[in-house]
């Protein structure tokens, strides 16, 4: 008996697991459409340039590392704020938003789980069915039973929406909810403005606590239409929660830039509910690190920087959608009798395809194409190189 006898090997993490596998095939024209990363035409994670210049003046500033505030920099949290609910949004100007920035969106989610686990309520945690793996994970690791609700369709390959009112329908008080803002992972199907307003409806008469997910922020359709769920909810007068990851949306996924914004009932309600927060981070990893944040500060307080991202960010939205159309388009010339058009509809990075584990085991082995075996592949990791190659392996797995 040594120890660490009893601890069992865990299962590798799908994804990157799967980018190992990936990263260790000897094919020469490999492609992975595993991984939940924006890559250029010519198959490189951007250093965007409004980052790059943010960083050189930032390092030619030569400024001493000392610790930062346990809630982040104010620049960076405001920022946040702004990008979220708008400049002039009432919310900000009462006081009713509480920010602090966070290790990445997963440490915005795990940082809330926390915080509302604190809160004692005995309420489960609800997440869509499919999600982002991690979500299950990160509530369980914050104690939380964690249910799933009815999310996507794949007969439709759209929302099963009134399969997921049911769901949300059926929660007790105070479940938090678990809810993707906009370019739902993995699916890419997200619901309408109108299905919004309904589940804030629900979210109000059964007292559940909205926790929504904003990853992928101007990949749908721009900064502030992506923005439609978080402003109604804002308009609502529920106290919810969101958290914000600026890895996709400035390409800085290394440098773990995120952030978790409460939304409170008063100013003297966030007092409070900010300094319960501090302890939450400051009995974890005590403050967050400067570089990636102060970069985002830069760039979204500085109306040169902001305008060069708002267009960088758009030639990232507008190649996917670009990637999107064209793949339709090949997939059919390819032989695909399917009616795959739905790829084209779907937003933000990724596309449930439909292949099945067994099509995806195919793809890999036969042609060194990795995706998901549930079938997501990142649409954002086609380009112009890959794609016909992809189109006629699908063709060939589905036939
Ligand atoms: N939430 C969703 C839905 C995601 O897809 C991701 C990343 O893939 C995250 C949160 C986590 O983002 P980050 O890499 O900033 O931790």
């Amino acid at each position: 008996m040594t120890l660490f006898s009893s601890v069992q090997l865990a299962p590798k993490d799908p994804i990157f697991g799967l980018t190992e596998a990936y990263v260790a095939d000897q094919k020469p024209d490999k492609v992975n459409l595993g991984v939940g990363v924006y890559f250029t035409d010519e198959g490189k994670i951007p250093l965007l340039k409004a980052v790059l210049k943010a960083e050189e003046e930032l390092v030619a500033k030569h400024l001493p590392r000392g610790y930062i505030p346990i809630d982040g920099p104010n620049p960076y949290n405001q920022a946040v704020q702004n990008l979220l609910f708008g400049a002039h949004s009432p919310l900000i100007k009462d006081g009713r938003v509480v920010t602090a920035e966070c290790i990445g969106g997963t440490g915005a989610l795990r940082v809330g789980a926390d915080f509302i686990e604190r809160l004692n309520l005995k309420a489960p945690a609800a997440i869509s069915n499919p999600t982002w793996e991690n979500h299950r994970g990160i509530f369980e690791a914050a104690g939380f039973e964690v249910r799933d609700y009815t999310y996507f369709d794949s007969a439709t390959h759209g929302v099963d929406f009134a399969g997921m009112v049911k769901s949300l329908e059926s929660y007790p008080k105070h479940t938090t909810v678990v809810l993707h803002a906009c370019c739902h992972n993995p699916t890419g199907a997200d619901i309408t403005e109108a299905q919004w307003r309904q589940v804030i409806e629900i979210c109000k008469s059964k007292e559940l606590i909205p926790f929504l997910d904003m990853a992928y922020q101007g990949f749908a359709d721009g900064i502030d239409q992506d923005g439609i769920a978080v402003r109604l909810f804002a308009d609502s007068g529920m106290s919810f929660f969101v958290s914000s990851s600026f890895s996709k949306s400035f390409s800085l996924y290394g440098e773990r830039v995120g952030a978790l914004s409460i939304i409170t009932q008063s100013k003297e309600e966030s007092n409070r509910v900010l300094s319960q927060l501090k302890r939450v981070i400051r009995t974890n990893y005590s403050n967050p690190p400067t570089h990636g944040g102060a970069i985002v500060a830069a760039v979204l307080n500085t109306p040169e920087l902001r305008q060069m991202w708002e267009e960088e960010l758009a030639t990232m939205r507008n190649r996917i959608k670009k990637m999107r159309h064209d793949f339709v388009i090949k997939l059919a010339e390819a032989g695909v009798k399917e009616d795959l058009s739905f790829i084209e509809d779907q937003r933000g990075m990724f596309s449930y395809s439909g292949l099945t584990a067994e099509q995806v085991e195919r793809l890999q082995k036969e042609d060194g194409i990795y995706a998901l075996s549930t079938g997501r592949i990142c649409v954002a990791a086609l380009n112009t190189k890959n794609i016909d190659k992809v189109a006629r392996a699908i063709a060939r797995v589905l036939a």
